[in-house]
């Protein structure tokens, strides 16, 4: 190719041209693959393998690992069944929120692989606003409040008997007939005569997850367009986050984020950056002051 036949607009990356293998069976390369796109120059191919074999929410699959593995591991799935040396892949965690323990707070993490280069880039965002809704219900209570909250209709739910079983579990229910019909099933072999009711977290079921997905999505891109000082490989960014600083108050170390050491995935090059404002920490989080 002429030197400057590019385009003026096209993004200089790393990973201009390439094409990278997104496994999902849940409709996902719409969240992914315009990031990819537009700040890396990346093409996103979708493969439909079956990431459910590495576990599901509903846990009728048990999921091995962390999130971290588990994205990394569906990645590699997509990666086998193309042949390609790049990888993404996506997963979801959902966990009652730190400081907020009735909200159930979302972290979604997207993964990158590029086997030629032997790295593994990941960037999470986490969000409280994921709809999500938990219950044992009977065959003809008044459920209206509690879809509400599910957001049902344009959130699926997933019905299943309160002991645990393979055989009746009803997924991605959109509809009020046939949610009704699946928990009079669910609840006929419970011996507490419930059924169990809750929020398919499956990406194409819950819309209330996709622009967290794709809010990840767009930090990676991001990420991967910032190389590492030393030797030059993309992906370079915050890999941990320090803590402690001396409270202003009584000047004893609390506990709370002073720096972020950002880190190469291909090397041992780290760049610690502190906090700005970050030389004392409010005597409001210190234990000792504020008990
Ligand atoms: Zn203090
Ligand atoms: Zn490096």
């Amino acid at each position: 190719m002429m030197s400057g036949a590019q385009p003026e607009s096209a993004p200089a990356s790393a990973y201009l041209g390439a094409v990278a293998t997104l496994a999902t069976m849940h409709d996902k390369s719409p969240l992914i693959g315009p990031a990819m796109s537009a700040a890396v120059g990346m093409t996103v191919q979708t493969s439909h393998v079956d990431t459910d074999q590495l576990g599901t929410f509903t846990g009728d699959i048990a999921r091995p690992g962390n999130a971290w593995d588990t994205a990394l591991a569906k990645a590699r799935l997509g990666m086998t069944a193309t042949g390609s040396k790049l990888g993404i892949a996506s997963e979801g965690t959902f966990a009652p929120s730190p400081s907020l323990p009735f909200i159930i707070a979302a972290t979604e993490l997207v993964l990158f692989v590029d086997d030629e280069r032997g790295i593994v880039v990941g960037e999470a965002v986490t969000d409280c606003t994921v709809a999500t809704v938990v219950a044992d219900v009977r065959p003809g209570d008044v459920i209206d409040e509690l879809l509400v909250r599910a957001r049902f209709g344009e959130h699926g739910l997933i019905v299943s008997p309160t002991i645990p079983s393979q055989n009746f579990i009803y997924k991605g229910i959109h509809d009020r007939h046939v949610l009704d019909r699946a928990i009079r099933e669910c609840a006929a072999p419970s011996p507490d005569g419930h059924a169990h009711f809750e929020t398919d977290l499956r990406a194409h079921h819950c819309p209330t997850r996709r622009p967290v997905i794709a809010a990840a999505a767009q930090r990676l891109a991001a990420r991967l367009t910032v190389c590492c000082p030393t030797c030059a490989t993309p992906g370079w960014g915050i890999v941990r986050v320090e803590r402690g600083l001396p409270c202003r108050h009584c000047r004893r170390t609390v506990l709370v984020p002073s720096a972020d050491v950002h880190g190469c995935p291909a090397c041992p090059c780290e760049r610690t950056e502190p906090r700005t404002g970050t030389e004392f920490a409010d005597p409001v989080r210190c234990e000792w002051c504020n008990p």
